[in-house]
Parts: structure tokens; C-alpha cells; sequence
């Protein structure tokens, strides 16, 4: 018989898919490394079952213990999954920035969520960064996961992202585009891709909002470039531990609508129905394409699904009310002519 043992084992191999139109001005093929094909649906089951080994392995988490994090969905599902299977509880801090359907699928899987305004400092004792700490302090045998700071997080796409890229491309992958945040994917997959070829470049996809960019640009911390944004899972107000942005060739700066509009795009022109990161990272690559050249082999990394931003970028009347979709598109659909 062929089976897997428990649902932790599917975790991986995605699959590469080529993009036929979005990316249709470009001189080189544009693959797309499809993350939703993973149980919890994103790209982050990888990492948040490596951070829950190492620290069984390190003596952190403990039988019946409790996993504790903040965390915007997509981590929360993963670590939710390996709870399950392994037997821990997992307590989530979120923002209230956050799709509903990604609070709603945590509890789904058992999580107990918390969630917290996100207008204020990360100092603040209300922000789910101070209130995850501080459950971590008070609830016994818990392991406070932090993704940004735990290592194992980039260690994930060193030991499997990577190598399944390069394998996949056949070593032939010049450029590996992605949609920032924590900074794992980018460090952990740029790293094993350029220790195999160190002549690929890394490009990375930051959020206007976010002061990654700039960061990368300065080496300082420029709380000026920080203010509120739509698009979720990439851009930070720090810069987490997991960044190595020696690994990192170039950075732009996408917009919400830009990033919006495109995942859009993907869902209909590819029929990948993609989340709102990937739309952004694609957006991103189309911003950087001038050096690209025929002989290219581009790598998108798609973090996760559509499914979660039914009530936001793929609803016409969210969008409309930030401005995201012309009216005009909108009466062509109520008129039959889209
Ligand atoms: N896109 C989405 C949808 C995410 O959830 C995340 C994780 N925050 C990212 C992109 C960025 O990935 P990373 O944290 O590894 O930089």
C-alpha cells in the first residue's frame, strides 16, 4: 500500500507551474512555485513543522505542552497541523488586520485565538507580539514559537524549498522572486540556491508600509518608512533575525492595489487562485523586469491561497471601497458584458 502516515508527510514537493499571460512581456519563462498544494494550505507548514522538531529535539516543547505564537494565519495552520498530530495545544495571537476566514480555519483545527488591534507600537503591552510573550511567561510547559527569531524558520527552506527548486529547474533557475515577511523563505531557499549557483539572483518583495526595503538599502531601522497596509503576510515594522540580506540582490516596494489587483489576475488568467502575496510578488517582478533577458529562468514562490481572501481581495465590493477596482469594471459584470 502507499500511504502517508499522518498528514505531516504531504508537507512539500509542490508542484512548478509555468505563466502563460501575467507575466506575457517578459523575454523568459516565469515559473511559479505553488505553495497552497501543502495541507495547511501555504508555503508555512514547512517551517512551522521544523520549528516544533527542533524544539521537541531541544528539550522547548514537551508532552501535552503548549505551542504559543503570533501569527497572522498561515504560520498558526501549520503549527495547528503538526499540534494535532503530535498532541500539543496551540494558543494564537492575531491582528485584527487579518482575513476573518484565517481566524475562523485555525479554530477550526483546534487553536485558541486571540486577537489584537493592530494600530499600535510592537512595544505596546495590547500588540500580539507583547501578548503572545506574555502567555508564553504565564501558561505552563508552553514554547513560545516566535518565527521571526527562531532560525529553524529559514533552516526549512535551506533543507527543503531550495533543493526542490533546483531540482526542479534542473540547476537552470537565474532568478528566485519572493514576497518578504519574516524573512525564512528568502534566506533559507536564496542561501542553498546560491551556495549550488552563486551567479542567481535574489529578488526580494516588500510592501509600501513596510521598512524592509529600506533596510536593506541603509542597514538602519527607519521608523519613517512605517505606517498601516492592506496586503498580508509580507513587510515588517522590524527587522526579524531570520534575514541574512546578504542573500538579497534587489528590493521593490509594492502597493496594496498593485498587489491586489494582480492576484486577481492570476486566479483568472493562470486559473491559480492564488493569495494576496503572490499577487504582489508578480507585481514586484514586472517592477523589476528590465534586466531580464531571454536566456533567464524566473521562480515565483505563490505563498498560499485564494481561499482565505474570499472576503477581501476577491470580493468586487471590498475592493471597490479602497479603490482597488474601477467602477466601470463592476457594471460591465452586472451588464453581462465581463
Ligand atoms: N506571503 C504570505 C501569505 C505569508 O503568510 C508569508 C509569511 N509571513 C509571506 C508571504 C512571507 O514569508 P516569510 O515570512 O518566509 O518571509
Amino acid at each position: 500500500m502507499k500511504f502517508c502516515n499522518s498528514i505531516l508527510e504531504t508537507i512539500g514537493n509542490t508542484p512548478l507551474v509555468k505563466l502563460h499571460r501575467v507575466t506575457a512581456g517578459l523575454p523568459c519563462p516565469v515559473f511559479a512555485k505553488v505553495e497552497f498544494f501543502n495541507p495547511g494550505n501555504s508555503i508555512k507548514d514547512r517551517m512551522a513543522v521544523k520549528m516544533v522538531e527542533v524544539a521537541e529535539q531541544q528539550g522547548l516543547l514537551k508532552p501535552g505542552g503548549t505551542i504559543i505564537e503570533g501569527t497572522s494565519g498561515n504560520t498558526g495552520m501549520g503549527l495547528a497541523l503538526a499540534a494535532v498530530i503530535k498532541g500539543y495545544k496551540c494558543i494564537f495571537t492575531t491582528t485584527d488586520k487579518q482575513s476573518k476566514e484565517k481566524v475562523d480555519i485555525l479554530k477550526a483545527v483546534g487553536a485558541e485565538v486571540i486577537v489584537c488591534p493592530t494600530n499600535v507600537e510592537p512595544e505596546d503591552p495590547r500588540s500580539y507580539y507583547s501578548v503572545s510573550k506574555r502567555l508564553a511567561t504565564e501558561v505552563p510547559n508552553s514554547f513560545y514559537v516566535n518565527q521571526y527569531d527562531n532560525l529553524a524558520n529559514r533552516d526549512a527552506h535551506y533543507e527543503q524549498t531550495g533543493p526542490e527548486i533546483w531540482e526542479q529547474t534542473d540547476g537552470k533557475i537565474t532568478h528566485l522572486v519572493v514576497a518578504t515577511g519574516t524573512g525564512g523563505t528568502i534566506t533559507g531557499t536564496g542561501k542553498f540556491l546560491k551556495e549550488k549557483n552563486p551567479d542567481i539572483k535574489v529578488w526580494a518583495i516588500d510592501s509600501y508600509g513596510s521598512l524592509l526595503k529600506k533596510y536593506f538599502e541603509t542597514g538602519e531601522q527607519d521608523m519613517s518608512e512605517v505606517y498601516p497596509y492592506i496586503t498580508e503576510g509580507i513587510g515588517e515594522d522590524f527587522v526579524p533575525q531570520n534575514y541574512d540580506m546578504s542573500v538579497i540582490d534587489a528590493f521593490t516596494k509594492v502597493t496594496d492595489k498593485d498587489g491586489a489587483v494582480m492576484a486577481r489576475r492570476i486566479t483568472k488568467e493562470e486559473g491559480i487562485f492564488v493569495g494576496y502575496s503572490a499577487g504582489s510578488a508578480i507585481a514586484g517582478l514586472l517592477q523589476l523586469k528590465a534586466s531580464l533577458k531571454p536566456t533567464d529562468v524566473v521562480v515565483v514562490i505563490f505563498h498560499d491561497s485564494g481561499s482565505r481572501y474570499v472576503g477581501k481581495v476577491y470580493n468586487d465590493q471590498w475592493m471597490m471601497e479602497r479603490g482597488f477596482l474601477d467602477v466601470k469594471t463592476v457594471k460591465d459584470v452586472v451588464n453581462g458584458r465581463r
